[in-house]
Formats: C-alpha cells, structure tokens, sequence
C-alpha cells in the first residue's frame, strides 16, 4: 500500500496513516457544523506510478476500481459488487447545440446501484470488512445509502442507514428490499447526520464521505478513468452536480494526482451545479459564479433530493478544488433541470435522474456565458434511479 499519511485540510496536521481514522484528532471536533477537520489520505505518488504502469502499459487487468489500487488505501482487491468501469462517450448534438469540441457523458448510471455513490461504498466495505467490522451506517437522502445497503447485502454485512424526514418512499422501499436497518430522523439531512455519527460508539463502520477519508478516495477513481478513456489526458471542463460537495472535490483530487504523476499534463476547469433553491457553495464560492438566467423562474424548493444540502461537509476541500483548477459554480433553476433530464432522455437516450440531469444544465448556463469553441467537456451523470 502506498499511503504515507492523512492530512487535515483544515489545520494542516499531518498523521500517521491509521485505518481507522475519521476526523482530525487535533480540531475541535463539532466546533462547526460544516467546518470539521476532514482528512485527506496522502500517497508517495513515485511508487504508486511505478505500480499503476509496468512494462509500460496499465499494469492492472481489471475493469473495476481496483485497477488503480496503487492509489487507494487497500493493499488488495476484494471481491465486492464490481463498481466503475463505466462508459464515457460523446453526444454530437450537445457539442453542436452548445459550441464545444466534444461533450462527453461518463456514465455512472451504469454502477452496480446506478450511482457513482458504489465508488466510494466499495472502498469502505472492503476497510470495513478488512477491519472486522460487521456494521456499517451512513447518513443519506437515498443513493448512498442505498448503495451501502447493496454492498452490505452482498458481503453479509449490516447497513444502518439515517434517513431525513423528506426521504422519498420509493428510495426507503428500496432499503427495505435490500435488507438495511432504516432510521427516519424526524429532521433534515443535517439532523439524520448528528444522529448516524452518534452510533459510531457502537463499533459500527461509517459510509458517510464527509467524515471517513477513504470514501473520497473511491470517488476519484472516475478522474482516473476519465483520463484514460480520453487516452491519458485530461479534459477541459469537469461538470458536475454539488450537494455535499465530495464528488467534485474527489474528481478534482483525482485529477491533480494524476498531473503530480506526470501522466497529464493539465488539468480540467471543474463546474459545480447546483440547484438554485439550495446553492450554498455558489454563495461561498470567491471565483466565477453563474445565477439562473434572468427569465428562470426563482424556486423556493428544488426537487433534486441527492443535492438538496444547506450546509455542505465538504465546503473547504471543494473550494480548494475549484480555486486550483480555476473552476466555475453555477446555480440553475428545476425549470432548467427538467429541460436537462428531458434532452438526456430524448437526443442521447440517457436516463439520468433529476439530481444528475443539473449537470447538462449547468453546460447550457455555462455556455450562454462564454464561449467554449475546441473545449472537451464531461459531465458526471452520477445517477440513474428512476425519480419518485
Ligand atoms: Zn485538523
């Protein structure tokens, strides 16, 4: 295994790789709901590039996100639902329609549980059963934990998944299909949160991204891919939906090891979307920022669930991300959202659910406001459950 140490991105500390880590030891923890001192695993990235690439070509035979093992935080495959691997193809009419090169959808509706969430679940099932851990729990609005869930009814393990009060009735069925412990918290996402890291007294293994560094870790697999897919380089543009802000700041991880290595040599603006109803990151955010078009009618609510935080765990990572790539955060109304997920559907035959059609709403937005003639840009469809 080729990690060297966590590191708090809040105060800098640097520690001693430990596998069972969750926050930093030295922040207070809790002083800020939203501010905790996430860690963020560390690599010598020398030795992991030497071991992705042997005899000159990607060492790995595999299809899943094992195949960039040297960069995760597991000195060995397990043998767990098979996540990534995922299509990335391009759609003429969107490159056409919008003034680019090339727009590219990486698919991860095509997951184990139509989420790229199962990137990040099977990095933690396997620490978790490597660990000995016979529970895992997390705090989810319905595609974390309905991934967990899966994985857990795969491996044998108990999931205890911590739902907000407004989660949707088709989602809680699924859990129930899938063998999870759920517990509806009479609060809101923030609330279901306090209440799951409460049970980690009990020795149960924690799912939630904000909180265990390795789940970040999973996620960043997709930039990996990305890169190769596109022949070893990078992008121009990384869009994707924020509610957490853990899967972009995770791509964004992804994509500067990658440029550390030196396997690419740029590295791709990221775009955050956000709904406009809950766009807590557009606000904090001190680089470029897009509002809604004029003409979009402003929501008081927004029906793209899987985004709907106020007070994103991940904030400090994400805006670090976004500052080093130059990135952009939009805000765009459901109106538009809709549009999206209809165009998805109708020209490129993707079915994307609601929260992951603000990705090709965020391009549109982007679009009107500057030119993006000769740019590649991917968009993260990062689900595909069927909406309510
Ligand atoms: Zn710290």
């Amino acid at each position: 295994m080729n990690v060297s140490s966590l590191r708090c991105l809040r105060c800098h500390g640097e520690f001693d790789w430990d596998g069972e880590a969750y926050l930093c030891p030295r922040c207070p923890e809790g002083a800020s709901v939203g501010d905790a001192g996430i860690l963020d695993v560390q690599y010598d990235y020398k030795a992991a590039r030497e071991q992705l690439f042997a005899n000159g070509g990607l060492a790995s035979e595999r299809r899943d996100v094992f195949r960039y093992l040297p960069v995760l935080p597991l000195e060995q495959p397990a043998e767990l639902l098979p996540a990534g691997g995922t299509p990335l193809f391009g759609v003429r009419t969107f490159a056409q329609q919008y003034g680019l090169a090339a727009v590219l959808l990486k698919d991860e509706t095509r997951e184990p549980t139509r989420a790229l969430k199962d990137r990040a679940t099977t990095i933690a099932t396997a620490r978790a059963r490597k660990l000995g851990h016979t529970d895992i729990y997390c705090a989810s609005a319905g595609n974390a934990a309905i991934s967990m869930a899966a994985f857990a009814a795969n491996t044998g393990m108990r999931a205890h998944a911590f739902v907000p009060s407004d989660a949707s009735e088709v989602r809680l069925g699924w859990l129930t299909r899938l063998g999870a412990d759920v517990r509806r918290s009479s609060g809101d996402y923030d609330q279901a949160f306090a209440e799951a890291e409460s049970m980690r007294e009990r020795g149960w293994y924690s799912r939630n991204c904000a909180f265990n560094p390795v789940l970040v870790e999973g996620k960043k697999t997709v930039a990996y891919e990305i890169v190769e897919q596109l022949g070893w380089r990078a992008p121009d543009l990384l869009i994707c939906p924020v509610g957490d802000a853990c899967t972009l700041s995770a791509a964004g991880k992804g994509f500067r090891e990658l440029a550390a290595m030196g396997i690419t040599e740029t590295l791709p603006r990221l775009v955050g979307v956000q709904a406009a109803a809950v766009s807590p990151v557009v606000s904090s955010f001190r680089g470029v920022t897009l509002a809604p078009r004029p003409d979009e009618q402003a929501e008081a609510e927004t029906a793209a669930a899987s985004i709907k935080v106020k007070r994103p765990r991940n904030l400090r990572r994400l805006l670090s991300e976004l500052e080093q790539s130059a990135g952009v955060m939009i805000a765009v109304g459901d109106g538009a959202i809709r549009r999206a997920q209809q165009q998805l559907a109708g020209e490129a035959g993707v079915i994307a659910e609601f929260t992951s059609a603000a990705a090709l709403a965020g391009l549109e937005r982007l679009a009107e406001h500057e030119s993006l003639a000769g740019r590649t840009a991917v968009l993260l469809i990062t689900g595909g459950r069927p909406d309510d």
